[in-house]
């Protein structure tokens, strides 16, 4: 024993930066079933991709504090070959805090993964059909990001260049749909309001499809059976809605 480690204090084991999610596991089941559904809605060639999700408890941000919140990693070859059947094709790699914290919105976790299966494709042959390796599996390939620039050149040229159209076109696209949806929820708190029911429109926003159908179906009713339909008919979501104080007009 040399004097040096007597006198140093005990070594702390090294971190590991990422841990695999379980499907099984209390957050994997939300989150495998979420990338289910984003692979459904917008990712279909993906079906058949392995794809596995994991944290990453180390990364922190960088000298212009910028935070890396997830990564899409192609599994290589090697990698294939050491798990042979049982080897993903992608790794999903998510910063754990973030994710977790109870200020990030669904919306947010959504985009993410979404952004995330975007970096994740099939690559395709001459005809335009999947490749296949000489092993009869499909190959995948990653995906850049559609534009890479500075927001202050952005902000000093606008559109300058194809790319940067192209993804203020989408901005346009997201903005306009997203002032459809407004109008909705707006014209279902007025219908609430007429049946007696105060409900602020952010809380309507947070709703899912299900309930503002519920609660719209709830007030076409209450407007025409005013008697049948008492207090202990209200859908639950919409009783505790109420009760809260209105913020917004
Ligand atoms: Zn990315």
């Amino acid at each position: 024993v040399s004097r040096r480690r007597m006198g140093a204090k005990p070594k702390k084991a090294k971190r590991v930066a990422y841990r695999f999610i379980e499907p099984t596991s209390d957050d994997g089941g939300h989150m495998y079933a979420l990338l289910r559904t984003l692979i459904e809605q917008h990712h279909t060639e993906l079906r058949n991709a392995k794809i596995a999700l994991a944290w990453n408890l180390a990364w922190k941000a960088d000298v212009d504090g910028r935070l890396t919140l997830g990564m899409c990693r192609r599994v290589g070859d090697l990698e294939r070959e050491l798990h042979d059947l049982d080897s993903f094709d992608f790794v999903i790699i998510l910063h754990e805090p973030t994710w977790r914290d109870p200020l990030t919105p669904d919306l947010f976790r959504r985009a993410l993964v979404d952004h995330e299966l975007c970096h994740a494709s099939v690559k395709l042959d001459m005809r335009g059909e999947p490749e296949q390796d000489e092993r009869g599996r499909v190959v995948y390939r990653t995906r850049k990001h559609d534009l890479e620039e500075f927001s202050c050149i952005a902000s000093r040229y606008g559109c300058w260049k194809s790319d940067i159209t192209a993804f203020g076109q989408a901005l346009e696209r997201a903005r306009l749909r997203s002032n459809d949806r407004w109008v909705g929820y707006r014209s279902l708190q007025q219908e609430l309001r007429d049946a007696g029911r105060s409900v602020p429109v952010d809380v309507i926003a947070e709703w899912t499809d299900d309930q503002r159908r519920e609660a719209a179906t709830w007030a076409a009713l209450r407007m025409d059976m005013p008697a049948r339909f008492r207090d202990e008919a209200v859908p639950p979501f919409l009783a505790t809605a109420a009760a809260r104080p209105e913020t917004v007009a």
